[in-house]
C-alpha cells in the first residue's frame, strides 16, 4: 500500500542532497527530500573547513577536478545572488624545505591542467610581502580559493528548494526500498510513523549512510556496493590571533591536505583537519594530538606555542578505499553499474564535496534525465 507519490525522492539533507533537491525542484519536478536528523547539514556538511576549493590537487578528468572547479564558480555566484557570505581570501600552499619545493611544480601543473584561475608560483620575497610571519621557501598562490558560511549556504539551498515546491521531511529515516516496474516503493520512518512513498527515481545522497541505504534496496546486488571506510579529521583552534590574511596549506600528504590554517567567514582561525583512519565513528578530539598539530604548524608558523592550541571539533571523510594510498574520486553508481534504472547512489563524497555541491547536482540531473 502506497501512502504518497513523488517524481524524485532524495535521501540525505547535507549540502549535496539539498543542492540536488533544489536542482530538480527548479526543473519543475515533484521532489521529496528525507533526512533522519532534525535539520539539514548536521553530519559531514557541518564538520569541515568551509573552504571553497579552487580544484588544484585532483587528477585531470577526475570528477573531483571537473566538479570542484565548476562548483567553485557556481558557489561564488550562487552565494552572491542569495546573500550568503563568502570571502575570497586566497590560499598559499607552502613548501618549508627544498624537497617540498620540488613537489609544488607538480601541483602547479595539475592546477593549471584543471583550469584553476590565476595560479602562480611565488618565492620567498613575494611570500614575505604577502605574509611577513610565514616561514616558507616557496609557495603556490591561489587567489581563487575562499571560504563560505556553509550553514547559510545550506539554508539558502533549503529555502530555494522549498520555494520551488520541494518537500523536505526531517526526522524521516529511509528504512528500505523495493524495485517496481515504474520506480521504487520506499519505506520511511517519519517521526515514528511508517510511510511508503512511491517514486520514479531514488537518489541516495546519504553520506556515510549511503552504503547501508544501497544494501536495503531490493535488486541492488551487494557486490556492486563499494565498502565503506572513514578517515577522521580533527580540528584545533587557537587562543592567539594568527597574523595571516590567506589560508595557509602545507604540501599535501597521505590522503589529506595537511594540517592547514583556515580562516572562517567571520575571521576566526582553525587548524586541521589531520587524517586518521577509524573503524568507529566518533567526533571526539584527542587533546594529546596538540603535540602533533604544533609540530606540523610550527614548520610554517614558528611563533605558535603548543599551549596556544585548543581542541575544537572533528569530521569524518566517507571513503571507499581503506587508506590514503589511492586517489579516491567522487563515485556515482547508476544502472550501468547496479542494473536498476532510476536509482543513483553517491559514494565517497568527501572534500571538495561542499565546493562541488551545485556542480554535483547538475551532473546528477543530467545523469538521470
Ligand atoms: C574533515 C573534513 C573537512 C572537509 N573540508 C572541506 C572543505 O573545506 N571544502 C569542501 O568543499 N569540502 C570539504 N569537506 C567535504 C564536505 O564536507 C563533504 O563532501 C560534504 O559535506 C558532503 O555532503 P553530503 O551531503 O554528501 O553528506 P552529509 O553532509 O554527510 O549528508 C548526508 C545526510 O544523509 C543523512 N542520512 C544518512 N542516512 C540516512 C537515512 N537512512 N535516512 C535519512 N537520512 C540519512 C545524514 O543524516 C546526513 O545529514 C570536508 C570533509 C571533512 C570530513
Amino acid at each position: 500500500m502506497v501512502d504518497a507519490k513523488t517524481d524524485r525522492l532524495i535521501i540525505g539533507a547535507g549540502a549535496v542532497g539539498l543542492a540536488i533537491a533544489r536542482q530538480f525542484a527548479m526543473a519543475g519536478d515533484q521532489v521529496v527530500l528525507i533526512e533522519s536528523n532534525t535539520s539539514f547539514g548536521m553530519e559531514t556538511s557541518s564538520r569541515n573547513s568551509e573552504v571553497i576549493h579552487a580544484g588544484i590537487y585532483y587528477p585531470a578528468d577526475s570528477y573531483k577536478a571537473q566538479l570542484c572547479v565548476k562548483g567553485a564558480h557556481m558557489m561564488y555566484a550562487y552565494c552572491a545572488a542569495h546573500g550568503v557570505k563568502t570571502s575570497q581570501l586566497g590560499k598559499l600552499i607552502v613548501a618549508t624545505d627544498h624537497e617540498q619545493e620540488a613537489r609544488l611544480d607538480t601541483l602547479l601543473k595539475a592546477g593549471k591542467t584543471n583550469n584553476v584561475p590565476d595560479l602562480k608560483l611565488i618565492g620567498k620575497d613575494q611570500i614575505h610581502a604577502l605574509e611577513p610571519d610565514l616561514r616558507a621557501v616557496a609557495a603556490i598562490h591561489s587567489p581563487f580559493t575562499g571560504v563560505v558560511d556553509s550553514h547559510n549556504y545550506m539554508a539558502a539551498l533549503e529555502a530555494d528548494a522549498e520555494n520551488h515546491g520541494a518537500i523536505i521531511a526531517y526526522q524521516s529515516r529511509f528504512i528500505d526500498a523495493e524495485k517496481h516496474p515504474d520506480g521504487y516503493h520506499v519505506r520511511i520512518n517519519s517521526q515514528g510513523e511508517e510511510i511508503i512513498f512511491a517514486c520514479q527515481t531514488l537518489i541516495n545522497a546519504a553520506g556515510h549512510g549511503a552504503h547501508s541505504v544501497s544494501h536495503a534496496i531490493s535488486d541492488i546486488a551487494a557486490d556492486t556496493i563499494p565498502p565503506h571506510y572513514m578517515a577522521k579529521g580533527q580540528y584545533f583552534t587557537t587562543t592567539r590571533k594568527p597574523p595571516f590574511q590567506h589560508l595557509i596549506y602545507p604540501v599535501p600528504s597521505g590522503g589529506g591536505l595537511g594540517i592547514h590554517l583556515t580562516l572562517d567567514s567571520g575571521g576566526g582561525a582553525r587548524f586541521g583537519p589531520d587524517i586518521r583512519w577509524v573503524d568507529q565513528p566518533s567526533y571526539d578530539v584527542d587533546p594529546a594530538d596538540a603535540d602533533r598539530f604544533h609540530q606540523s604548524i610550527s614548520t610554517y608558523w614558528p611563533a605558535l606555542q603548543r599551549d596556544d592550541l585548543v581542541p575544537a571539533w572533528a569530521g569524518l571523510r566517507p571513503k571507499i578505499w581503506p587508506d590514503g594510498s589511492y586517489f579516491q574520486d567522487f563515485t556515482f553508481h547508476d544502472a550501468s553499474i547496479h542494473g536498476c534504472e532510476g536509482y543513483l547512489a553517491l559514494y565517497a563524497i568527501d572534500s571538495p564535496g561542499l565546493t562541488s555541491s551545485l556542480a554535483i547536482a547538475e551532473y546528477v540531473a543530467e545523469k538521470l534525465i
